[in-house]
C-alpha cells in the first residue's frame, strides 16, 4: 500500500485517489525568464518518479505542469533587453522545452502557459469576488485573507498574526497579509482587458486556474519545490476553495520536494544563476542518467547539496551498474551463441547459483516496491538494486561459474528486472550500455571493430601459446582505456573507470 508523506497533515497517509485507478496530478512549473538550474530540475525529476511509480502501480495519470509566462522578473528582464515581454518568454518557454526533452523524462499531459489563461483567471477573479473573498481597488483586486473562513495557513502550519507581508505595499491594499488576484498595468507593462480595466493576473491564481480547469476539484496531488508552500499554494488552496466553497478541498494531497542547495544558500527562482547550476551546462558533462542518479540517491524531500563531487559519485554508481549488465548481457549472448553452435546443453552445473540468484531477484523485487511504497523512498529503493548488483556481479565473476539454460534465463530475468525498475526513475540503462558497446568511452581512439580484432589476435596467440603477445595486447588495451576479462565463455571487455 502506498504511503506518502502530506504536507498538509504532516503525516504519512494511505494514498487512496479519489477516482479509482486515475490519478490527477498538478505540479508548479518554471518561470520562464531565464535558464532552468539543476534545482528547477528537482522537480520535474521527482515528479516524473512519482508519475512513473503510480502508473507503474497501475494507475492512469494525468499530469498537469504549468509555465508562468507572465511575471514581474519576465517584464523586468525585457524592459532590460528592450524588447518584448513575449520575446523573453518564447525564448525560455523554447529552452525549457528542450531541456525537459533531453532530462528524458515522459511528457506531461498538458502543459499551460498563463498568458493562455486569461478569460478563465477572470472569471475565478470574479467568482472570488462574488463569494465576498476579493475586493477592488484602483484597478487591482486583492485576495482578503481575513474574510477566508477556511483556515489560511493550514499548509504552511501559520498564524495570521504572524504572518508576513505579501507583494509588499500596493496600492489599495488593506491588509498586509491580502495579496494580489489581478495588478493594474503600468506604463509600459503588457496587458489584457478585464472587467477592473487594463491589468494582468497575479502569480498564484493562474495555477487555481489551470489546476481546477484542467484536473476539476479534490485533485489527487499537487507538487512543487517546498519555497512554494508559503505563500504561493497557501494562497492557491485560499483561492479554489474561495471561488469554489461547495466543491471540498481544493487537494487531497500535497508533496514537496527539499531544496538543492549551494554550501548556505537555497538554489530557488529568487537565486542569480550560476553558469554551473545550468541545467543545460551540466547536461554537456553528464548523461541525463548521472543527474537522476544524483537526485534519486536522496529522499525527494530532503535537502540535496549541490557540488560536481557528488555528480562524479553518481557517475561511478551508475558505471557499476551499467558494467554489470554489459557483463550479464555478453554471458547471455554468448551462450546462445554457444548453444547455436555446438548444441550444447548443460542443464544442472549451476543450479545452486541459479536457485541463489533466483531468490536475490524476488527479494530485491520485494524491497523495492517496499521502499517506494514508503513515501518514494527511491534513495532506499536504488540501494536494493545495488546490492543485487553486487551479488550477482560476485557470483558471475566467481571461478566456479558455469552458464546453463537455466541460468541465462534467470540472468535474463535480472537483466530485464533492472531495466524495468530503472524506467520508473527516467533512466534508459540501455542508452548507457550502448555507449559502452559501441564506442570506447570518451577520449579514447579506439573503436568496437578495433578492441574485437585485438581480442581475436589475442586469442590466437594464446592459442599458439604466444603469452608474451598475448600481454602485450591485454596492455595495450589497457593503456587505451580497455579492460579484458578472461571467462571459460569468452573474453569480455569493458571500459576502464575513470580514477
Ligand atoms: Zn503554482
Amino acid at each position: 500500500m502506498l504511503k506518502i508523506y502530506n504536507t498538509l497533515t504532516r503525516k504519512k497517509e494511505t494514498f487512496r485517489p479519489v477516482m479509482k485507478d486515475k490519478v490527477r496530478m498538478y505540479v508548479c512549473g518554471p518561470t520562464v525568464y531565464n535558464y532552468i538550474s539543476i534545482g528547477n530540475a528537482r522537480p520535474v525529476i521527482v515528479f516524473n518518479m512519482v508519475r512513473n511509480y503510480l502508473e507503474y502501480l497501475g494507475y492512469e495519470v494525468i499530469y498537469v505542469q504549468n509555465v508562468t509566462d507572465i511575471d514581474d522578473k519576465i517584464i523586468r528582464k525585457a524592459n532590460e533587453e528592450n524588447v518584448d515581454f513575449k520575446t523573453v518568454a518564447s525564448k525560455y518557454i523554447k529552452a525549457f522545452t528542450e531541456d525537459i526533452k533531453s532530462l528524458k523524462v515522459s511528457s506531461f499531459t498538458r502543459m499551460p502557459l498563463a498568458s493562455e489563461m486569461i478569460e478563465d483567471i477572470i472569471n475565478i477573479i470574479q467568482r472570488i469576488i462574488e463569494n465576498g473573498y476579493g475586493y477592488v481597488a484602483g484597478g487591482n483586486v486583492f485576495f482578503d485573507v481575513r474574510k477566508f473562513d477556511r483556515n489560511y495557513g493550514k499548509l504552511s502550519g501559520q498564524n495570521i498574526e504572524e504572518m508576513e507581508s505579501q507583494e509588499g505595499d500596493i496600492f489599495g491594499k488593506k491588509d498586509k497579509v491580502d495579496f494580489a488576484l489581478w495588478k493594474s498595468a503600468k506604463p509600459g507593462e503588457p496587458y489584457w482587458n478585464s472587467p477592473w480595466g487594463k491589468g494582468r493576473p497575479g502569480w498564484h491564481i493562474e495555477c487555481t486556474a489551470m489546476a481546477t480547469k484542467y484536473l476539476g476539484h479534490g485533485i489527487d496531488i499537487h507538487g512543487g519545490g517546498m519555497d512554494l508552500i508559503f505563500p504561493h499554494h497557501e494562497n492557491e488552496i485560499a483561492q479554489a476553495e474561495a471561488a469554489f466553497p461547495g466543491k471540498g478541498a481544493f487537494v487531497k494531497y500535497w508533496m514537496h520536494n527539499g531544496m538543492i542547495e549551494v554550501r548556505e544558500e537555497k538554489m530557488s527562482k529568487s537565486a542569480g544563476l550560476e553558469e554551473n547550476w545550468i541545467l543545460r551546462n551540466l547536461l554537456k558533462s553528464y548523461s541525463h542518467n548521472v543527474i537522476k542518479m544524483y537526485m534519486l540517491t536522496t529522499h525527494y524531500r530532503s535537502p540535496l547539496e549541490f557540488n560536481e563531487e557528488k555528480l562524479e559519485e553518481s557517475r561511478k554508481a551508475l558505471e557499476r551498474l551499467i558494467n554489470t549488465l554489459v557483463n550479464i548481457r555478453f554471458l547471455i549472448e554468448s551462450y546462445k551463441q554457444k548453444s547455436r553452435t555446438l548444441h550444447m546443453f548443460q542443464e544442472h552445473s549451476s543450479a545452486r547459483a541459479d536457485s541463489e540468484i533466483d531468490s536475490m531477484l524476488d527479494k530485491c523485487h520485494n524491497d523495492f516496491v517496499e521502499s517506494m511504497n514508503d513515501d518514494f523512498n527511491s534513495a532506499k529503493a536504488l540501494s536494493h538494486l545495488f546490492e543485487l548488483v553486487k551479488k550477482v556481479n560476485s557470483i558471475i565473476q566467481s571461478a566456479d561459474f558455469v552458464m546453463a539454460d537455466s541460468m541465462s534465463k534467470t540472468l535474463e530475468r535480472v537483466y530485464n528486472m533492472i531495466n524495468e525498475l530503472g524506467v520508473i526513475f527516467g533512466f534508459d540503462f540501455e542508452e548507457e550500455i550502448m555507449k559502452i558497446t559501441s564506442r570506447t568511452g570518451d577520449s579514447k581512439d579506439i573503436d568496437r571493430e578495433e578492441i574485437e580484432r585485438l581480442i581475436r589476435l589475442r586469442q590466437e596467440a594464446r592459442k599458439n601459446k604466444d603469452f608474451k603477445l598475448a600481454d602485450e595486447i591485454r596492455d595495450e588495451l589497457y593503456e587505451k582505456g580497455i579492460i579484458l576479462e578472461d571467462r571459460r565463455e569468452g573474453t569480455i571487455w569493458k571500459v576502464r573507470e575513470k580514477e
